[in-house]
């Protein structure tokens, strides 16, 4: 997708802007904001979209940087100079994000999550160390005090705001946005939800320096249940509504807010807190997608990528007690492919191989997404036809007639061919409660054979 079109660029310009002023409306008085979240969501965006990370998407941040100021009321060096050091953090974080590919980015993978903690870290030292240097020029305060302040800050904005913009789901693809699906959604994490806002509210009507752990419990259970995107959402809400509720005062942390160190450990502790359920979130998933990967190997056949037996055989088992219960007509076909043997003996056993592939991809793609298809071993199918009537059993084994007369293949070295053999089916219907799959495979299988005998290419019915 090409990110440099005009309406790209107005949209980040306008996104900088918008969380430009949402953190200068979060400076208390006299004090630099409390949180800044533009450093992060521009990171996220640019990490996300890298075609948006072009000059003219760097300049169209820089335009939202400073328009921010200007609005605010900031002198046009200042804010020409906070752009800048703003700019430059951001750059140097996705310098060091170079390399990582776009699902670790999104995924937030464990591997990717030690190199955007780093990027993240050495971003917020050249912010920190630059901003020290601005405030004491500029304002006269002390450089390490100040330098201190800015890098702690920034490194927080960049761990409670990143995950959430680099995990959020593509808006088009977002189902949360349907009613039903928000219901479903909140019903299922309704416990956690609530658990996460009683210790918010805790934290507001007791106070003190404990505040910062009371919601780990709550987002730790979420990191390990509700994955990235919503771990990452309820991690920015605790650390919004501690960071503010201690800036405005809502939340007594029993320290002097004048007390620099105190305020950065606070700073520190909030990040510490919302890092760890970020980090258990991104093992989780990827727990979750070895399990994943290792469940369709488990039920895979891994030359032809059909159902294998076991796993045909289980979903059938299932699909069918559920077509009795709601009174509904299946009919099951076991397929052997004719003299296949003689493909192997005359082309060789790779090109059987390759032969066998292509009459399952093709065999796959003429049936219907509800019927289930597997590869029982050799060169023999077995399908499931939930609902079929005579009528469509038979317009189905003539479109699976049609599929081995035809078959491109891929032979050694590159060369293409074309294979045209036949097939042999044998059907059989479900017979109502009484009946069962070994039964329905054992009919399947002799209609099969009397398929075979009867001069094969063509179909009996049991
Ligand atoms: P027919 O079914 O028409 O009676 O003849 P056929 O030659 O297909 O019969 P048979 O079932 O005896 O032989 C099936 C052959 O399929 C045996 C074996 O060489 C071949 N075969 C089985 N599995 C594979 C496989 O995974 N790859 C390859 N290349 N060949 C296989
Ligand atoms: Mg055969
Ligand atoms: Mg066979």
């Amino acid at each position: 997708m090409n990110h440099s079109r005009p309406r790209h660029l107005v949209a980040l310009m306008s996104a900088v802007l918008v969380v430009c002023l949402i953190g200068i409306y979060w400076r208390p008085l006299g004090q630099l904001s409390a949180l800044w979240p533009a450093n992060a969501v521009l990171l996220g965006l640019f990490l996300r979209s890298p075609g948006l990370a072009a000059p003219t998407g760097w300049f169209a941040a820089a335009a939202g940087y400073i328009a921010a100021d200007l609005l605010t009321g900031s002198s046009v060096l200042w804010a020409a100079t906070l752009s800048v050091i703003n700019l430059l953090s951001v750059f140097v974080a996705l310098r060091l994000c170079r390399g990582l590919s776009p699902s670790e980015r999104h995924s937030i993978a464990p591997g990717a999550l030690a190199r955007l903690l780093l990027a993240m870290a050495v971003a917020s030292v050249v912010a920190g160390l630059l901003g020290g240097l601005l405030i004491w020029q500029m304002l006269g305060k002390s450089f390490w005090s100040a330098a201190a302040n800015w890098a702690v800050s920034e490194l927080l904005a960049y761990i409670i705001v990143l995950p959430s913009v680099l995990s959020a789901p593509d808006p088009r693809k977002w189902k949360l946005t349907r009613p039903a699906h928000l219901s479903a959604w909140l019903k299922r994490k309704f416990i956690i939800v609530l658990w996460l806002l009683l210790t918010l509210v805790a934290g507001v009507i007791i106070g003190g320096p404990g505040v910062v752990a009371f919601p780990v419990s709550a987002l730790l259970v979420c990191a390990l249940s509700c994955g990235m995107f919503t771990t990452a959402i309820m991690t920015l809400a605790f650390s919004l509504w501690t960071l503010l509720g201690t800036t405005f005062g809502h939340i007594e942390l029993l320290f002097d807010s004048n007390n620099h160190l105190g305020l950065l450990s606070m700073r520190l502790g909030v990040a510490s807190v919302a890092l760890a359920p970020i980090v258990v979130a991104s093992v989780m998933a990827s727990r979750e997608r070895s399990l994943d990967a290792m469940r369709h190997l488990a039920e895979h056949d891994a030359l032809t990528g059909l159902l294998n037996r076991r796993a045909f055989f289980e979903r059938v088992r299932h699909q069918l007690s559920r077509l009795i219960d709601q009174q509904q007509p299946a009919a099951l076909l076991m397929i052997d492919m004719d003299h296949f043997k003689q493909i192997n003996d005359r082309y060789g056993h790779a090109a059987g191989d390759a032969v066998l592939r292509s009459a399952a991809r093709k065999l796959r793609d003429s049936l219907r997404g509800s019927d289930v298809c597997g590869r029982l071993g050799g060169e023999e199918f077995a399908v499931l036809i939930p609902r079929c009537t005579p009528a469509l059993l038979e317009r189905i084994t003539s479109r699976i007639h049609q599929v081995p007369r035809h078959l491109p293949v891929t032979l050694d070295k590159g060369r293409e061919a074309v294979f045209r053999l036949s097939v042999s089916i044998g059907a059989t219907y479900c017979q109502g409660p009484s009946d069962d799959l070994t039964s329905m495979l054992s009919r399947a299988d002799q209609a099969m054979y009397a398929a075979k005998q009867g001069g094969r290419d063509q179909t009996r019915i049991a």
